[in-house]
């Protein structure tokens, strides 16, 4: 998986202590986005799944956050990554520049995969015309906090 960071003892990215992975690349490219040097799919370091899924159980912290960039142009591996931390009994969230009906309509196994592993998805761009400095885990109002069904 290419990643940007890995930033532990994240209190803003989701409930309670959590470790937050950014991944690299994003097509969005929203007009006041906080990050665009996340949005090269080249840049950051390749990490393997297994070697992430090992630093989080060390670190020990509720729950993780997969941000970006935009996490499911690496869908695969973001599945991969998903459900080692379920298997682990973490808290997932992951943000996404996609709507939900958007993955949903990619008819994609690994998207799916994600989808039904996940504890909650934060989807939508960022509209800066929308943006709102008092929303919680959100930048702008657009943007959802969706409790995912499990499996
Ligand atoms: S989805 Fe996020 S990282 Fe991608 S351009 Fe929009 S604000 Fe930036």
């Amino acid at each position: 998986m290419r990643i940007l960071s890995v930033v532990e003892e994240s209190v803003v990215d989701g409930p309670g202590i959590r470790t937050v992975i950014f991944t690299a690349g994003c097509p969005h490219r929203c007009k006041g986005c906080h990050n665009p040097s996340s949005w090269n799919p080249a840049g950051g370091e390749e990490v393997e799944v297994e070697e992430l899924v090992q630093r989080i159980k060390v670190s020990g912290w509720d729950g993780v956050t997969v941000s970006g960039g935009e996490p499911f142009l690496q869908s695969s591996a973001l599945a991969e990554l998903v459900m080692a931390c379920k298997s682990l009994g973490k808290n997932v969230w992951v943000y996404t520049g996609y709507t939900l009906e958007q993955l949903e309509a990619m008819h994609d196994e690994a998207v799916q995969t994600v989808l039904d592993y996940a504890d909650v998805l934060v989807d939508g761009r960022f509209e800066q015309s929308l943006r709102d400095m008092g929303l919680r885990f959100r930048g702008s109002s657009n943007q959802r906090i969706i409790f995912l069904n499990k499996v």
